[in-house]
């Protein structure tokens, strides 16, 4: 058997991509379902219940609540070798909740949390694919293992280096992180940024601020003063790393001394071991800013991620499933909406991606991360993007949650599931392709060894986003998707 086959020869292939044609209307509502669920990070209840519930319907048997996620879990089917694993985010974004179809800024409820990115998409793209291939591996009688990770709030990068240090992904051979794009996408080398996310909160002394400041120790005086103090640092920092933050807690009102005040920072570099630095040159930052306000500091360290990596072995495979699968075929309507889009956010307007572009060479690094990251230094993976969204349009912006409940996103979520469910069929189906990714892999990461960047004792945050989440749930739930998604 020889390395790089030709993809387009395969009843296992031709099966699961069958299911999915003859699923699109149960992958439109789970897709859509997920979007109008429209759940935070760490919030994601019922997302998680209605992706894993598919999944155990479907044969696969259900671990939920994995390392401490209520959220999160691991779906596992067959057994043996090789084992592969997918996996992917489903969470949304705050004060982003946009009307599908409409391309001017339209709540659906307003200041509601909503999707603009497209992690929807992920969501039905990896159960599509996983119920594919595996339906692909009972009627074929493929051997191996498929799991399917669900992996919460990807947004805060929290999940996923929890899910590893807690040993899921030890007797993994392969990983395959599917992600929304407005096209096809795979690369190798190193592709996003290593990023350590933390919170600084300052402790003082309450006091009258107008009557008696002097009795006083202003814990908001230690947020600023440690921001001062990064500020400063900036010019040392090395051209790769920088740092953002916001303050989550300034004090309640002018005429009382905060005794409590909070500042959330994440850190970033090209190289995990300079986020670590820059987070110890941060941390030392904090002490000094306590000593000059008399407070004193609290760091907890919510998550650190490695820089995301592509191995080039699986990268090629999952590109020679993009050329078998080809590019989704946009209706003029759907090409109308993303030209008008694309004009209303003064962006490039060309419309939607019209080719399957080829691999060309090693990726070149972002500085966004993913917390992915740590699982692509365990075990070889590939990070496969999908075009489900407008080209052109910026994540994170109203505009980019305009396509996610339209047939933009449906198309997308299509052809996005069948290059998956390929790309596991022929992990399955050619052990030597598993043998070079895992040679190819060693060589890669050569002289840098993984270990968790997480403290020892550190445990997931689990009340993040509860707050927002339960101030909109309600009024969120009277757009939910009535019918329920069922494969055939
Ligand atoms: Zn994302």
């Amino acid at each position: 058997m020889t390395i790089s086959r030709d993809a387009s020869n395969s009843p296992e292939k031709d099966f699961a991509e069958a299911f999915i044609d003859r699923n699109e209307h149960a992958i439109s509502t789970l897709n859509d379902s997920i979007f109008y669920f429209g759940e935070l990070g760490m919030q994601e209840f019922e997302t998680a219940k209605l992706m894993s519930g598919l999944l155990e319907e479907d044969g696969f048997s259900v671990e939920r609540g994995i390392a401490g996620f209520p959220t999160g879990f691991c779906a596992t089917y067959g057994s043996g070798e090789p084992v592969i694993a997918i996996h992917t985010e489903y969470d949304s974004n705050p004060d982003n909740s946009q009307r599908a179809g409409v391309t001017e800024q339209a709540s659906i409820v307003e200041g509601a949390p909503g999707h603009c990115e497209g992690h929807n998409v992920n969501g039905a793209v990896m159960i599509a694919g996983a119920l594919a291939a595996r339906r692909a591996m009972e009627k074929h009688g493929l051997k191996g293992t498929l799991k399917v990770f669900g992996a919460p709030a990807e947004e805060q990068l929290v999940s996923r280096p929890y899910i590893v240090r807690e040993g899921y992904f030890d007797d993994v051979d392969i990983a395959i992180a599917p992600h929304i794009a407005s096209e096809f996408g795979v690369g190798y080398g190193l592709i996003q940024s290593a990023l350590i996310s933390a919170t600084f909160t300052f402790h003082g002394e309450s006091a009258h601020a107008g009557v008696a400041p002097w009795k006083g120790r202003d814990a908001l005086d230690g947020v600023v003063l440690m921001d001062a103090g990064v500020a400063q640092y900036r010019e040392h920092m090395t051209k790769t790393m920088s740092a953002q933050r916001v303050i989550t807690n300034g004090g309640d009102q002018p005429n009382v001394v905060p005794r409590k005040a909070a500042v959330w920072w994440y850190f970033r570099d090209t190289t995990a071991d300079g986020a670590m630095k820059l987070f110890d040159r941060a941390s030392k930052i904090a002490q000094g800013a306590a000593l000059m306000s008399d407070t004193t500091v609290e760091i907890d360290v919510m998550s650190a991620v490695w820089p995301v990596r592509g191995n080039q072995t699986v990268a090629e495979l999952v590109q020679r499933e993009y050329e078998r699968v080809g590019q989704p075929q946009w209706s003029e309507e759907e090409d109308q909406l993303a030209r008008e889009l694309q004009a209303k956010a003064k962006v490039k307007v060309e419309g939607l991606s019209r080719e399957v572009h080829r691999m060309k060479g090693p990726a070149s690094q972002k500085p966004s991360a993913n917390d992915a990251g740590d699982v692509s230094w365990k075990v070889p993976m590939a990070k496969m993007y999908f075009p489900a969204n407008i080209p052109n349009i910026n994540f994170h912006h109203w505009a980019a949650g305009v396509a996610l409940g339209t047939s933009i996103a449906h198309k997308g979520a299509c052809a996005g599931a069948k290059v998956l469910a390929n790309s596991v069929i022929e992990c399955l189906v050619n052990p030597a392709v598993v043998a070079q990714a895992k040679e190819t892999f060693a060589k890669e990461i050569a002289g840098t060894p993984f270990k968790s960047m997480l403290p020892p004792d550190q445990k997931p945050p689990v009340t993040l986003n509860a707050p927002t989440m339960a101030k909109y749930r309600d009024a969120m739930r009277e757009h939910y998707v009535k019918e329920k998604p069922v494969f055939s």
